[in-house]
């Protein structure tokens, strides 16, 4: 008879049984009969078996086929042995779809020696295998997401390492050295080179090449150059700005196997073209046989074109250094010195051997040294005026800097060594393309030797002025005495022979006066002293005196549309007028043979009323003519033309002298003239406002 506790015990664990979240179940060992199961237990057969039929039957009955044979076997080795034994996480679809797990414990029920009952307890782990589950599933995609996250920080890395190399290199040779360092620390290439564009099209120079560390003996495989002729495959690739990627399995036929013959057996290549504007240049890797060209060839890819950027600037370097070299070689020989100042830090530049010898300083010196410093250069003690003299062209390059040109100052330097120089200087600023001032640069010729002949040359004619004139003077003096002597017993020839010794006495006077103005233009006392006058008649009144004193040729007046009573008005200095004619009448005679014609000749321009705006005149020979090379040259001082005879009188001033008189009336004067046939000299001067027919 039971208690009453015992039934209360009895329900409670009925109770426990069917609410255990466990399943609970008792298996008859010898049948494995399901004797007893809580409703977690039986749920376990479902959907196969509806939970209130397992009861009574055999587990080889209740289990699903696919686990039946695994769970038997569990159940035979507790039954023969009699130990206790656990399954885990046993897996069973679910009615409502899904997977189930559970973990199994078997124990045995023993009678005497023998299992009568085996006790089963079965745990359901889904949701913490599910659990289990998503966490591998999220630590899958972490490891995922951490090897793209690593992969990718490598590759930036890499693209870090190869586009700091270029960074400030400008030598073509130093960067492909830089790049292909930083491409050999990254990729450790089996080889790899880097080739620039060249001056000829279509062709490509080796920059640099190096084998990989690890080969440290193994000579550069590539060739010096490549050109479209010997590599067609890989000019197509650039053609398209494709990279490449070559195997040597991969030939197709003899002539790309010969094309990519430098490449060793086992190796793979990348041929990858640098475009900016242009191809720049083409970077080669061959790679291990085991490495993976395409990873290489994303980060490569986002690397060429500032690759090709830096090689471009280093091309463009390259040319702007080879031509400032030029430059340099050219103003070298230059017989000027010439002395460049950077803009941007103030520092000379570049100076040539003449401007460091005319400054008296060592070209090591000049060069590099700020224009500041320049004037504390020399190590003596500035005076005063050295100190002007240093600083005068220091500051003629600040202005030029500031943009002013100046050209032709004249400055003195006074030299370390206490000597001085005399220099014609010129300054100007030197523009960049965009406008901006790079550059200025100073010329300096050394005429500290012209300066000493014009000094020696001021004093020979002061002395010669004077030694000249005081005899003429003298002479000029006393035939004045003479003449008033020789009134009264004057035969027509001591009359003749005074007054030609005065003449020549004057001719000469005028000579010396001419030769002195001539030398000294700027104090010059060729004035001329201008009055409003008829020109017509005392300059006709001068040419026919001059006509008959002239005894070796024949000399024609010759008046154009002009009245006899007509006046050309003019502001002029009518002695200098004469002078003038005088002058081109002299030198028709001198350069023409004897007896030959001249020509003097006087006509007015007039303008559209009639009214004479200008005097024409001319004097026309028929002489030994002028050289069309020669002829603009006749005007300037001391110039004599190469066909003269030299035993003919003169000193090349008479023209020079001419012109500046002709200039002083606001005239003009040019001369026509066939060499061997003669020449005709003509003068233009403007006539007054009164000028006019009458
Ligand atoms: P000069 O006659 O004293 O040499 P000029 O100044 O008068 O100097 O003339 C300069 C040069 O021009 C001459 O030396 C001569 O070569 C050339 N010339 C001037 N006039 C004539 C001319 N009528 N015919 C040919 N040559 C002339």
């Amino acid at each position: 008879m039971q208690t009453a506790s015992e039934t209360t015990l009895g329900n409670y664990e009925h109770l426990m049984l069917q609410h255990a979240s466990v399943g609970i179940a008792l298996v008859e060992a010898q049948t494995l009969c399901l004797l007893s199961a809580n409703p977690p237990y039986q749920m376990l057969f479902e959907p196969l078996w509806q939970a209130d039929q397992v009861l009574g039957h055999s587990l080889r009955e209740l289990l699903p086929e696919a686990v039946r044979a695994q769970v038997v076997a569990l159940f035979d080795h507790v039954i023969q042995t009699g130990l206790s034994s656990q399954a885990h996480t046993y897996q069973t679809s679910s009615p409502t779809g899904g997977v189930r797990y559970w973990d199994w414990a078997l124990r045995p029920i023993l009678e005497g020696e023998q299992v009568r009952f085996v006790h089963v307890t079965l745990t359901e782990v889904t949701a913490m295998i599910q659990a289990q589950q998503e966490v591998k599933q999220m630590q899958d995609t972490l490891r995922q997401d951490h090897h793209t996250i690593e992969r990718e920080r490598q590759r930036l890395s890499d693209l870090e390492t190869i586009l700091l190399s270029v960074k400030h290199i400008t030598e073509p040779k130093e960067l492909a050295h830089a790049v292909l360092t930083a491409v050999d620390t990254c990729f450790a290439p089996e080889q790899v080179a880097l080739y620039g564009k060249t001056a000829e099209p279509e062709t490509f120079l080796l920059l640099a090449a190096r084998p990989h560390v690890s080969a440290p003996d193994s000579a550069s495989p590539f060739p010096t150059t490549l050109s479209s002729r010997q590599h067609p495959e890989l000019f197509q690739a650039i053609t398209e700005h494709m990279s490449i990627i070559k195997r040597t399995s991969e030939y197709e036929n003899a002539r790309q196997a010969q094309e990519w013959r430098f490449l060793p057996q086992t190796c793979c290549l990348l041929a990858l073209p640098l475009w900016e504007a242009h191809c720049e240049g083409v970077l080669l890797l061959t790679l291990r046989a085991e490495a993976k060209p395409e990873v290489l060839l994303d980060t490569l890819l986002t690397c060429t074109p500032r690759l090709a950027e830096a090689l471009a600037s280093s091309h463009m370097h390259a040319a702007l250094t080879n031509e400032k070299r030029r430059l340099h070689t050219i103003l070298d020989q230059l017989p000027e010195g010439v002395l460049l100042v950077e803009a941007r830090t103030s520092q000379i530049s570049y100076a040539n051997p003449i401007a460091a010898k005319l400054l008296g300083l060592g070209l090591p010196t000049l060069m590099g040294t700020p224009l500041n410093q320049s004037a504390v250069l020399s190590p003596y003690g500035h005076t005063h005026q050295v100190q002007q003299s240093i600083f005068r062209w220091n500051f003629a390059l600040i202005d030029a800097l500031w943009g002013k040109t100046s050209i032709g100052q004249e400055l003195v330097i006074s030299r370390a060594d206490g000597s001085e120089v005399v220099v014609l200087s010129s300054v100007a600023p030197i523009y960049h393309s965009q406008g901006l001032i790079s550059e200025a640069v100073i010329v300096f010729q050394d005429i500290t030797a012209i300066k000493q002949l014009e000094q020696h040359k001021e004093t020979f004619f002061a002395v010669a002025n004077h030694e000249l004139r005081t005899p003429l003077t003298i002479i000029s003096g006393f035939v004045e005495l003479l003449q008033i002597q020789n009134r009264q017993q004057a035969t027509p020839f001591s009359t003749y022979a005074l007054e030609s010794i005065q003449e020549e006495c004057d001719h000469l006077l005028q000579m010396i006066q001419d030769v002195l103005n001539a030398s000294r233009p700027d104090q010059t006392s060729l004035e001329v002293h201008k009055t409003l006058q008829d020109l017509l008649v005392p300059l006709k009144a001068s040419i026919t005196k001059q006509i008959q004193t002239t005894t070796t040729h024949q000399i024609h007046f010759l008046q154009e549309d002009l009245l006899p009573t007509e006046q050309l008005l003019a502001e002029v200095d009518l002695p200098r007028i004469e002078q003038v004619v005088r002058n081109l009448i002299t030198n028709a005679v001198k350069y023409s043979p004897i007896g030959s014609t001249i020509e003097v000749g006087m006509r007015p321009r007039r303008n559209q009323e009639g009214m004479a705006q200008e005097v024409i005149l001319w004097v026309k020979d028929q002489g030994i003519g002028i050289s069309a090379c020669e002829l603009p040259r006749i005007f300037e001082r001391f110039y004599r033309a190469g066909n003269i005879d030299r035993s003919t009188s003169g000193f090349g001033i008479g023209l020079y002298l001419t012109r500046h008189l002709v200039h002083a009336h606001r005239g003009r004067i040019w001369a026509e003239s066939t060499i061997g046939k003669g020449s005709t000299f003509f003068v233009a001067l403007p006539l007054g406002i009164m000028a006019q027919r009458i």
